[in-house]
Order: C-alpha cells, then structure tokens, then sequence
C-alpha cells in the first residue's frame, strides 16, 4: 500500500490500520483544524497540554465527531482540560488498588475464576477518564519468558477457566505478536474454557479487524468473547458495525462496555440510544460502570444517586437484554459490585 500522508478525515479509510496507528492526532491544534473550530471556540477552551497521557485520537474516532461543536460526546472523552489538574479528594492515581492483585508480572488476578494479562500498554486513544492511565505498565509487561510463568500459574490454579488480555488495547499490538499469544493460551490452557479480549480498537479504529486477526481468532478453539468499549451511540458507526459483523461471523461473542461519564452519555436518552445502537450492530450491552475514581477525572463523575436513576429510567425504555448491569468496581471485591437503591439509600 503506498504511503498516505497527511491523513485527513476525508483519506484515512485507504490507509491501512499500521499507518492509521502510526498517524495518530497527538495535536490539539491539528485535532482543532480537522473538526473546523473557528476561532472563538478555539478561544474558549481552556489549554491543558498534559506532558504525561498526551492527546491521543485516530482519524476514524474524529471523523464520528460533529464539526465545530467543542461540547461533542465524543471529543470530551479524548480532549484534555484544564479540569484534570485539579486535585479533587477521593481521586487517586490507582483507585482500585490493583497493585495488590498482581502476583506476577503482565497478571492480574483480582477475580478467582478468571485472570487478567496485560498485554500492551499502549492504546491507540487516550480516554481521559481510564482508571489505568497512572498503571506501571513498564513493570507489567510480559516477555515471552513471563508468557511461560503466566501459563504455569493458570495451569497451577485450577479454578481460572477465562483468560482476559486487556491493557492498554490487547488490539494495539501486531497481528503476529497477538495471534501467537492467543495459540498459546489456546492450546496449553486445558481448564480454560474462554479468552476475552477487551479492547476498544473496533470503535475507535475499525479497520484493526482485518482479515489475519479474523482467520486467527477462526482457528481458535475455545470461545472467544470481545468486549467492546462504546460509550455513545454515534460512535458505532458504518465501519464499526462492519467490523462487529465480521467478528461475529468469526465466532466471536460481542459484549459492550460503556463508563457513565457527565456531559458524555449521563442522559437517560442518551443511553436507550446507545442501547439500540449496540444491538443493530449485533453487541449486546454487558456493563455500565460508574466512574472509577481516578485522579485527572472528577469533572466526569456522575452523583451515584444520579446514576441509579438513570439506570432505573433506562429500566423502564429498554428490553431486558438490553439493560446493561450498573456496576462499580471496588477495591478488594471478589466481583464487580451491583449498584442499586439499597447501596445508595443506605450507605
Ligand atoms: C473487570 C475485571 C475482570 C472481568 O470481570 P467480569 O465481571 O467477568 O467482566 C477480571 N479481572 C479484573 C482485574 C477486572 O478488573
């Protein structure tokens, strides 16, 4: 394929997904200039150039975004404000205390039937509200030599039956460096009935699922479940919904999680299109968490009183399938932690 450059919003879908990944926006002024911002506008935003979690964003998550609208659900999720340098009480830089679950390099194990390997640290966007964005991925890594240690440990704890990759984007590594993994934890993983992918790549760079990684995930012979990350509606766009189909013709099990996130999707409207958005493409929603309390994020949190009655209004507008369940994850839980009335009206 030749060489493509600059991307534009109108040239990036003949570029191949490598290229697309090399090319990512790290620009807030090019970002600006793709999205048509006049000037005022420009003005109004309140500069933050964060020297650490820069700016990240693909051309195809910015082409879902509405031109000259600072206020998009989709650009607030990508853009840094001045409001992440506030230093608000209650939000730390490992909220979940994942540090206490990680009983050797790449793993995870914080739930007792199904572990967590962190396969890359990279992701293609940087959501401004993820809850690993302080994580010591370059502590976490695995090396082919910790592959081997991650295997004897499942193999040593017989009651994991569901390997996890997440990150970072498990996506965001080459073909070969993944599919090779996946045959391993295929085929030396006898107790292991599943492998789970989270990752956010078929929303935010669809053309990731090409046809290797399809052929790859084919050849599996356990299932395989994907847990796409969406947290509204217009990000599920033609591209998106191709690459949920193709998938699902692969044999994959399209799950969808989306975070609550003020001024993104905190609407009960908001939601039950999301909810709709999910199914037509084929994804049925599985969770929506409550804001982890990170720090940089507090000006997304939803009051948890909020957030119960936007599940409950969301109860009465949807079928029952396409309810995700409102959960919070919480230090030291053995699972992700229901939200409802009781926990708020007596806590
Ligand atoms: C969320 C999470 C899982 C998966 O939990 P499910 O409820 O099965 O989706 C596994 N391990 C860790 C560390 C997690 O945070």
């Amino acid at each position: 394929m030749h060489k493509i450059y600059p991307l534009t919003l109108s040239n990036y879908q003949h570029a191949s997904w490598q290229t697309q990944m090399t090319e990512l926006i790290t620009d807030v002024e090019v970002l600006f200039e793709l999205l048509a911002f006049d000037e005022a506008t420009k003005n109004a935003w309140q500069a933050h150039f964060p020297k650490r979690f820069m700016l990240r964003v693909p051309h195809a998550f910015v082409a879902k975004m509405a031109k000259n609208d600072i206020n998009d659900p989709l650009l607030r999720q990508i853009l840094p404000t001045y409001q992440e340098r506030l230093m608000v009480t209650g939000f730390l830089e490992d909220p979940l205390a994942e540090k206490t679950h990680n009983p050797l390099k790449g793993v995870l194990h914080k739930y007792k039937n199904r572990v967590l390997i962190t396969v890359t640290g990279a992701c293609a966007v940087h959501c401004r509200y993820c809850f690993r964005q302080h994580f010591d991925y370059n502590a976490n890594l695995p090396t082919t030599a910790d592959v081997e240690a991650i295997i004897d440990y499942i193999n040593a704890h017989a009651e994991i039956d569901e390997v996890l990759l997440s990150g970072g984007d498990p996506l965001n590594v080459s073909n070969r460096r993944l599919l090779s993994l996946l045959k391993i934890l295929d085929e030396r993983l006898p107790k292991v009935r599943t492998i789970r992918l989270h990752t956010r790549l078929p929303v935010v760079l669809p053309a990731r699922i090409d046809e290797k990684i399809l052929a790859g995930i084919k050849r599996l012979n356990k299932r395989m479940v994907m847990v796409i990350h969406t947290n509204h509606a217009n990000e599920l766009d033609q591209d998106t919904i191709k690459a949920c189909r193709a998938l699902q013709s692969a044999g994959v099990v399209l799950l969808n999680q989306t975070v609550l996130l003020k001024g993104v999707n905190d609407s009960v409207e908001a939601l039950q299109a999301l909810s709709h958005a999910l199914f037509d493409a084929g994804v049925l929603p599985y969770y929506l968490h409550v804001l982890d309390k990170v720090a940089g994020a507090a000006h997304f949190d939803v009051p948890m009183p909020v957030a119960v009655a936007l599940h409950w209004q969301l109860r009465e507008r949807v079928s029952g399938y396409l309810l995700p369940q409102l959960v919070q994850e919480l230090p030291n839980r053995a699972f992700k932690t229901p939200v409802d009335l009781y926990q708020t009206s007596f806590s």
